[in-house]
């Protein structure tokens, strides 16, 4: 039996620790902003409940092997908790905090009756048999079972999972339950109760921040892309079919660049086949860091955080950057950025169209009714555009940055929840 624990070296700042280190700063700015007190300061920086479990796997080859697994509830003082559940090998318990966190101011932001939530799993996706997939998703949810359920905890598709994923998740919670719980998860397959319009929500609504953002026709802007998965494919595409030129693309396996735009459906349909964008003959390979530094008006990370950084903040020639990823930018790159009048739409805001259409599925499971595309499709537009007027107001009213404004109206409706119920017992 092999037991695949992360290093236990204590002074080692992971990834994740850095992440979480992100989201405690912009709290912490917001709530000086709020003027909140320090037990109220406390409790929003503190996770509600924290659950790390251990996941046994049975390899194909017969052997079994043991895989971190965690669920964080951040905050519940608005509604269940909702939050999407990662597969990587480097997510720990504090990027999971971290994303959890973002994920209830978020919701509050644009104002969708949820609390925030994030649950990992310390695997390679890419390194498992479909099967052991299967086994690894069913032992994890059946770990943390006692936290979820449509009316307490709501998984969702993020890195490495897809409505495959949701599939499994509900079925297992379903097994357990003696009965179908669709709104259980969202993010599932249209069969199972999924909602028209989900798949590519999140990416649909980075189109609608960034065109919200650009004030102008999409003619002639040009684009780049970090990440090539759910979020940074889909956005390629809504860009380019918005008229914007998309010019570069990256994702695990490289980087891409055709000065005079690419063709997204077919670089897709490339990607799909040979398992990336790497080896794409109709541009030219460029490096990882190379895509950031390209002279384009709208720069789109949809992978990992901690992308854009002090080191490579300086050489970034964007004048927009829509963040489709959660936390792509630290915070001190955010300063220099700013300092340099870059203008950064922040994830809780770029992103959040994945988790209104995922309220919207839900609900449609709660009634046991559907909705057309178009229904679903105006209702994501109409609260991605109000939620941007907001922020855009206020930030230009009180000379805060989108980040420091949308995180001022998210905690500040949580701050809010937490004074009006007050403090039991
Ligand atoms: P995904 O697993 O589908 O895709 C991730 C992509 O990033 C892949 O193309 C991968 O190859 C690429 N990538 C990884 N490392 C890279 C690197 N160093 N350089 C360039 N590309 C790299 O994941 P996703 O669901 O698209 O999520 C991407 C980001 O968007 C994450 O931060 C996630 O939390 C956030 N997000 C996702 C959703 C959603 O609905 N899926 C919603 C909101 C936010």
């Amino acid at each position: 039996m092999t037991v695949m624990v992360p290093s236990r070296t204590p002074a080692l700042i992971t990834p994740g620790r850095q992440a979480l280190d992100s989201a405690l700063h912009q709290l912490d700015q917001a709530a000086e902003h709020l003027r909140l007190d320090a037990g109220l300061r406390t409790m929003l920086a503190t996770p509600r409940r924290s659950l790390t479990v251990s996941v046994p796997v049975r390899r194909e080859d017969g052997h079994m092997d043991v895989v971190q697994g965690f669920r964080v509830q951040h905050n519940v003082s608005r509604g269940p908790a909702k939050g999407g559940l990662r597969f990587h090998p480097s997510t720990d318990i504090h990027e999971v905090t971290a994303l959890a966190m973002w994920m209830t101011w978020k919701c509050a932001l644009v104002g969708i009756p949820y609390g925030g939530a994030k649950g990992g799993v310390a695997v390679d996706p890419t390194e498992l048999t479909q099967r052991e997939l299967e086994r690894v998703t069913r032992r994890y949810v059946n770990e943390i079972l006692p936290m979820i359920g449509p009316e307490k905890d709501i998984p969702a598709p993020d890195v490495g999972t897809d409505e495959q994923t949701m599939a499994w998740i509900m079925d297992t919670y379903s097994v357990n339950t003696g009965y179908s719980v669709p709104g259980v998860v969202t993010g599932k397959p249209l069969t199972l109760g999924g909602s028209l319009g989900r798949t590519g929500s999140t990416s649909r609504g980075v189109q609608i921040a960034a065109m919200c953002a650009l004030g102008r026709s999409p003619e002639g802007v040009t684009v780049a892309v970090q990440g090539f998965g759910k979020v940074g494919a889909p956005a390629a595409q809504y860009l380019s079919d918005a008229g914007c030129t998309v010019v570069a693309v990256s994702d695990a396996t490289g980087a891409v660049y055709a000065p005079g735009g690419l063709d997204i459906a077919d670089l897709r349909a490339w990607a799909a086949e040979s398992g990336g964008v790497s080896g794409y003959r109709h541009a030219d390979a460029l490096d990882h860091a190379e895509l950031f530094e390209l002279d384009v008006d709208v720069l789109v990370p949809a992978a990992l955080e901690g992308a854009i950084t002090a080191e490579n903040a300086p050489r970034i020639r964007a004048r927009l950057i829509v963040e489709g990823a959660n936390g792509p930018t630290t915070p001190e790159a955010d300063e220099i950025l700013a300092a340099g009048g870059t203008i950064v739409v922040p994830d809780i805001l770029a992103n959040a169209g994945g988790v209104i259409v995922s309220y919207l599925e839900w609900v449609q499971n709660m009634q046991a009714y559907s909705w057309s595309g178009g229904e679903v499709e105006l209702k994501l537009r109409e609260l991605m555009e109000g939620a941007y007027a907001e922020v855009r107001s206020l930030a230009t009213a009180r000379d805060l940055t989108l980040r420091q404004a949308a995180h001022v109206i998210g905690v500040g409706r949580v701050a809010e929840a937490h004074q009006m119920r007050g403090l039991y017992p």
